[in-house]
């Protein structure tokens, strides 16, 4: 029969009694514990080592950011907020969220394309960091601030007049919601200076989810250039430059992993050379996949096993109402398989081929599509990987009323 093949398992992941192990947890423990399937399980010692592996190649000034859009889970916040530098929050939704964890104002930059005057004052009047999206943003920020009695701490996002080559998600470059056009950057900086914001500086946010080194290379040092000419022409110290990101993590098959490495030390010599024009800017890169994506697996139960027209087919109380991207129809234009097993025999040899879908109604409810898999009954748990990113927070849980799958950090 016809196969197709499976995403890349994450590498640290491996067998315990057979069974997969998080965090040295078996899988059947971690749903115990949980109480119920489907399940995400989120793995402190491989965020952790991601953190410890970022700061081993990157320059020590370069800062990490979390983009809280990745992964709000109230313990994953927690969690991060020893680890990273600074948090990028979307919303006053995600702003209340790093509240409730006690993070310092101070470390929070707020970008969006379309932040209402409500979440304008809650972020001016906290001290939050504003990463300014259009000219009308502006306005309206410092009529805020005004009326609050508090100048608003406002960098300006730039549309960049480039691009991050082969990104999955291109988020600068041409006409873009995002952002204000980088020629209109200097402008806006001095009139926002002169009436009395407090200047934050830049963000330069290309695009997400690049595998390719030499794609993050070259926007990086487009990046380093931008900042440097329009703060050249701003005419005052650039406090601060939000470098952007987009490091990706493998999720399909022929994906490969990131060369961290090779992007740590170019950043090391692009910063070096600029070293003095930078000396008073603090620079910070901002991650959220590459941070927790591989970090996150989602465990759902097969609840039937049956055949159509010869096809095995493995249904399971999972789904793309909690993991819309494995399912394919979350920015992807081709459906391939993420990164499947089965979960309660992940040491055991492939011997069938299976389509493993989910619960929900609709023929866009698919895990894996003809892949070899060991033969699994009902009962036996299926993992999902990669799904500590834009899973949970990022798909449609309320659709068909199955509600929302548990979540546990370990
Ligand atoms: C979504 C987003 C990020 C995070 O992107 P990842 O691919 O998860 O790293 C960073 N910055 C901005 C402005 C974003 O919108």
């Amino acid at each position: 029969m016809k196969t197709k093949p499976l995403g890349p398992i994450p590498a640290e992941y491996s067998a315990l009694n057979g069974e997969l192990a998080i965090g040295g947890h078996k899988v059947s423990d971690l749903v115990e514990t949980a109480g119920s399937t489907p399940l995400f399980v989120y793995s402190k010692s491989l965020i952790d080592a991601r953190v410890a592996q970022l700061r081993d190649v990157l320059p020590g000034r370069i800062g990490i950011n979390y983009a809280v859009k990745a992964n709000p889970h109230p313990d994953v916040i927690s969690h991060m907020a020893d680890l990273v530098d600074g948090f990028d929050i979307a919303s006053s939704g995600e702003l209340s969220m790093i509240e409730r964890a006690g993070i310092d104002h101070s470390r929070v930059s707020f970008a969006g394309p379309g932040k209402r005057d409500d979440e304008l004052e809650a972020a001016i009047t906290a001290g939050v960091t504003l990463n300014c999206e259009s000219e009308s943003e502006a306005q309206r920020s410092l009529a805020i601030g005004q009326s609050v009695g508090k100048a608003p701490r406002i960098a300006i996002r730039v549309n960049p007049d480039f691009e991050l080559k082969g990104s999955g998600m291109k988020m600068g470059g041409g006409a873009k919601p995002f952002g204000v056009d980088a020629e209109r950057v200097p402008a806006l900086a001095k009139s926002l200076i002169a009436e009395g914001a407090e200047w934050r500086g830049l963000h330069i946010f290309t695009g997400s989810q690049t595998l390719d080194a030499d794609a993050i290379i070259e926007a990086q040092g487009n990046v380093l250039n931008l900042a440097q000419k329009l703060s050249e022409s701003i005419g005052e110290v650039l406090p601060k430059l939000n470098m952007g990101g987009g490091f990706g993590i493998p999720y399909f098959p022929g994906d490969t992993p990131l060369d961290l490495a090779a992007v740590g030390e170019v950043l090391h010599n692009l910063v070096e050379a600029r070293a003095e024009a930078l000396k008073d800017t603090d620079l910070c890169i901002e991650l959220g996949r590459f941070l927790v994506g591989e970090a996150g697996v989602y465990l759902c139960r097969v609840v039937d096993r049956k055949v159509s027209h010869g096809q095995t087919y493995l249904v399971t109380d999972g789904g793309l109402h909690h993991q819309l991207a494995a399912s394919g129809n979350f920015g992807t234009v081709v459906r391939r398989n993420y990164p499947v097993a089965i979960a309660s025999r992940f040491d055991a040899q492939p011997d069938e081929v299976v389509n493993v879908v989910g619960c929900l109604c609709t023929p866009l409810d698919r895990l894996a599509d003809l892949a070899e898999m060991p033969r699994a009954h009902v009962g036996d748990l299926v993992a999902v990987f990669c799904a500590g990113a834009y899973g949970a927070s990022a798909s449609p849980a309320n659709f068909l009323g199955h509600g929302p799958a548990a979540e546990l950090l370990v």
